[in-house]
């Protein structure tokens, strides 16, 4: 199944809540936020058929996402269901690491494959400057429970922010290559909550680039796998990392990606306006083959490619200003899942 512009559907990441326990900088600064309805987020058994629907169209890489994916009291049994279905070849996780620690296992016999890390700095202040919280030590736990527990390969996403971490690239390259992982240094994006975006604070893919290469060596481009996001690079002595440019380079034209709210909401686009609404008619009866054919032609009329429309803007702000967002919370990264 192909979108307008050729690309398949391949890969969904589930917002699995929410709510989250940091307060990043460019995720969710504001002190209140409007949370979805309680009744509204889908059960493990609905995440759980819309999972098969989605892997009979092509899906085979599920991510789970949020919020924060282990705050869901059931994350488990949601790894367990999808996990289930053979078609899924890859499950993996988006966290920020906080309650790792305690769920590294049981996540993995449970069927997760493999978790991606968020972490911005490796300086206790810093962290609680960037996430208003003082939880690092148990990121870094997270971390090595981890990799310890065969959740690979492991990644650390970093997002790069001018005068906030960017002086930190290399010690975060040295320490994912002591834990064997791999940095993703992701741009400041002015999406979703990002109310406080300006394309200052945006360190460009090609500066990181120089700024490694002074500190490194020369560095060597890695042949990539044309949909994955990260464009992959190795320091002269082997080690690899990645970078993801969506707002300096994006990389829309091999988007294989959509995303379904914790409520069930499907966007075709990290910057899309509006969501289709599954959980409505799942819950009034549709049959499989109903739902099929909503996604079918979500897909098929699909010609977002929100990234490339905002750096053809030029001079831009952000995405939304806080009034916006609490018109309708589907519009957080934190609601979407990143
Ligand atoms: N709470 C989990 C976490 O932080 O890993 C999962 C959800 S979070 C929304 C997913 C990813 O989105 C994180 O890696 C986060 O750094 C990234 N993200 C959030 N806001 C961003 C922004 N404005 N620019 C770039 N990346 C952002
Ligand atoms: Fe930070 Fe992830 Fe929570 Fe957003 S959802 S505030 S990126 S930890
Ligand atoms: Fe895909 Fe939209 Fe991101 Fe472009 S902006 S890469 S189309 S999700």
């Amino acid at each position: 199944m192909l979108d307008t512009f050729g690309r398949p559907l391949k890969s969904l990441r589930i917002s699995l809540i929410d709510k989250c326990n940091l307060r990043c900088q460019y995720c969710m600064p504001e002190e209140e936020y409007v949370w979805l309805p309680r009744d509204d987020i889908l059960t493990v058994d609905e995440i759980g058929e819309l999972v098969d629907v989605f892997s009979e169209l092509g899906v085979d890489k599920v991510r789970l996402t949020g919020g924060e994916p282990l705050l869901r009291r059931e994350v488990v049994d949601v790894v367990e269901r999808v996990a289930a279905n053979p078609d899924v070849g890859d499950l993996s996780m988006t966290t920020n690491g906080v309650l790792l620690a305690k769920q590294a296992e049981s996540l993995r016999s449970a069927g997760l494959d493999r978790v991606s890390v968020s972490l911005d700095t490796l300086r206790p202040q810093r962290f609680e400057q960037l996430t208003r919280r003082d939880r690092l030590h148990e990121v870094l736990e997270g971390i090595d429970a981890a990799a310890e527990g065969g959740l690979k390969p492991l990644k650390i996403n970093t997002v790069v922010m001018r005068e906030y971490n960017d002086d930190e690239l290399s010690d975060l390259i040295d320490f994912a290559k002591d834990r064997g992982a791999e940095v993703r240094f992701i741009e400041y994006m002015d999406v979703g909550g990002a109310t406080r975006w300006t394309m200052d604070m945006v360190v460009s893919s090609s500066e990181i680039l120089s700024r490694l290469a002074r500190h490194y060596g020369p560095i060597e481009p890695l042949r990539d796998d044309g949909s994955a996001p990260a464009n992959r690079y190795a320091l002269p002595d082997g080690t690899t990392f990645g970078i993801i440019a969506s707002t300096t380079e994006p990389f829309c034209r091999a988007c294989d990606r959509s995303r379904l709210t914790a409520d069930g909401m499907w966007f075709l686009c990290l910057y899309g306006a509006h969501g289709i609404d599954l959980r409505r008619p799942l819950r009034e009866g549709a049959s499989q083959d109903e739902i099929r054919s909503l996604i079918v032609r979500g897909w098929t009329n699909r010609a977002d490619r929100g990234a490339e429309d905002r750096k053809a803007l030029g001079l831009r702000g952000p995405l939304y200003q806080i009034e916006a967002l609490r018109k309708d919370p589907h519009r957080e990264m934190h609601t979407r899942g990143g």
